[in-house]
């Protein structure tokens, strides 16, 4: 059985690029029958953000991502907190030392800043620990037994580091990139364990995958080179023959193309590189997310599905389901994959189309409430149907249609100045009257009382329809002029030709 796991570091909200990375875990775990796991990396004291855990779990959720083994489900594994497993750690980094694959060191800050000075004057371009100093250094491999087992004795905090044979070829079997080779004499000797007792990344990532049961990595190319130590970790423990598999995605990169998309991206171009909204109450501080954008989590999640990897076909849209049904890792490009929000957008759009009114009314009135209008009008899902075809966002829903929900118009003078003749006041104010008269009103009753008396008055319907537009919008472009009238009611309508008849 396939084990996948998604394992970020909770140091805040969690970029798309994270997301897609789940993603990927949950299609293959699910394709297979698998398990997909939620682990929390938060070993690194320095960068734990509160609320990033909460905010990564929501954020699965609201995609319908939700684990099967994880801090909230539980499981076989459990913790799956790495902050909740540090005696883990610290007992297999001492295995390590004591088979003489990792050693103790007792160096300072100052005494690792003087060897990489040391290093530089002898003309090395990239220091580091590494077997070629390890003998100057102050570890448990240059000391002499009883200097070490006197610093053991006094208590003196160390640090684990990984002892590296240099001159070894590490070649990793990328799923995505093909065959990746290493050279042991370029990787320096990772502390896997660091003095304050917390475990670094790699340790406590290849530990967990390990005892996990982790069968496939899926992750971001970033790690690629990590990966060398990861293998050099599963070699140190004997765990050769249980190692994952890898695949390292591509980047996401900007819509340009160029770089990788950042986190501050989003404000820069103006769309949400984050699934969910984090408020703040320092603006500055504040994060917008594809929820606060107005968007629909299956549309995020087919756009993202797309952000490097294609089905082969020309279909687009796939359900959740559907993508468990055909996505195949051997599809997953090694290029980076450009975001591109247009592209978002019509996705957006596309599931828009199936959203009844029924699972867009609560977000409608939010949406509504927000911006100040009261939607409880009585056409609420009548104003939805009309404009759900026009916009991208259910939120563009509330500031495209506000004619419907107040009487204060903003004219667009400039379009309307353009298309005016003076004999359009009479006729709007003749079409008013016959619209006032109708005993029954609809689309159809008014179109038709409407072109009687424009056909009769010599004014062009292309002058002419776009003005009575903006009588009862503001402006000259919108849906159908009587399917506005027949949402807006008779006498909204009557009145609204009134008011620009009389310009
Ligand atoms: N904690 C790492 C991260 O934040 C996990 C990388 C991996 O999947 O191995 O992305």
């Amino acid at each position: 059985m396939n084990r996948l796991r998604f394992a970020p570091s909770p140091t805040g909200a969690l970029h798309i690029g994270g997301i897609r990375t789940a993603l990927y875990n949950y299609l293959l775990a699910r394709q297979n029958g698998g398990r997909f796991i939620l682990r929390i990396e938060d070993t690194d004291q320095t960068r734990y953000v509160p609320g990033a855990e909460d905010y990564i779990i929501r954020a699965l959720n609201w995609l319908g991502l939700t684990p099967d083994e994880g801090p909230v489900q539980g499981g076989p594994f459990a913790s799956y907190r790495q902050s909740e497993r540090m005696a883990i750690y610290r007992d297999y980094a001492l295995t390590l030392v004591q088979d003489g694959k990792a050693y103790y060191a007792w160096d300072t800050p100052e005494d690792l800043e003087q060897m990489r000075q040391r290093l530089t004057d002898r003309g090395v371009p990239t220091p580091k620990y590494d077997a070629s100093v390890r003998g100057e250094m102050k570890n448990s491999l240059s000391l002499s037994s009883d200097e070490v087992a006197a610093l053991l004795e006094a208590d003196v905090p160390y640090t684990i580091r990984l002892n590296v044979d240099p001159g070894q070829s590490i070649m990793i079997q990328d799923k995505i990139r093909g065959e990746v080779v290493f050279d042991s004499t370029e990787l320096d000797d990772k502390v896997l364990l660091k003095a304050d007792g917390y475990p670094t990344y790699h340790l406590a990532n290849v530990v967990d995958d390990h005892l996990m049961e982790i069968t496939d990595v899926i992750r971001g190319e970033e790690w690629l080179p990590s990966t060398a130590h990861h293998v050099l970790l599963y070699r140190a423990f004997g765990w050769q023959g249980t190692m994952p598999t890898f695949s390292h995605l591509p980047l996401i990169l900007k819509p340009d193309g160029h770089g990788k998309l950042s986190k501050r991206d989003g404000q820069k171009f103006g769309f949400p590189v984050f699934p969910l909204a984090w408020p703040s109450d320092k603006p500055e501080e504040s994060i917008e997310g594809f929820d606060s954008y107005g968007f629909e989590p299956a549309a995020v999640i087919n756009f993202l599905a797309f952000l490097g990897w294609n089905p082969g076909t020309e279909q687009e849209i796939f359900s959740l389901e559907e993508l468990i049904r055909v996505f195949d890792p051997e599809r997953i490009h090694k290029g980076g994959a450009r975001f591109d929000y247009d592209k978002a957008l019509w996705f957006n759009q596309q599931y828009l189309q199936q959203l009844s009114f029924v699972d867009a009314a609560e977000r409608l009135h939010k949406y509504g409430a927000d911006a100040g209008y009261n939607v409880d009008v009585p056409h609420l899902e009548a104003v939805y149907n009309l404009m759900k075809a026009r916009v991208h966002r259910l939120i563009e829903v509330i500031p495209q249609g506000y004619y419907f929900f107040t009487d204060a118009l903003v004219f667009d003078d400039a379009e309307i100045n353009k298309k005016w003749v003076p004999e359009v006041g009479p006729v709007l104010k003749q079409v008013a009257d016959a619209i006032n008269a109708l005993d029954v009103f609809n689309h159809e009753t008014a179109a038709a009382a409407a072109k009687e008396i424009i056909q009769a008055s010599g004014i062009k319907m292309g002058v002419i329809m776009p003005l009575l537009r903006a009588a009862l919008t503001g402006t000259t472009q919108g849906p159908d002029v009587f399917a506005i009238a027949e949402v807006l009611g008779q006498e909204k309508t009557v009145s609204r030709f009134h008011q620009l008849s009389s310009r």
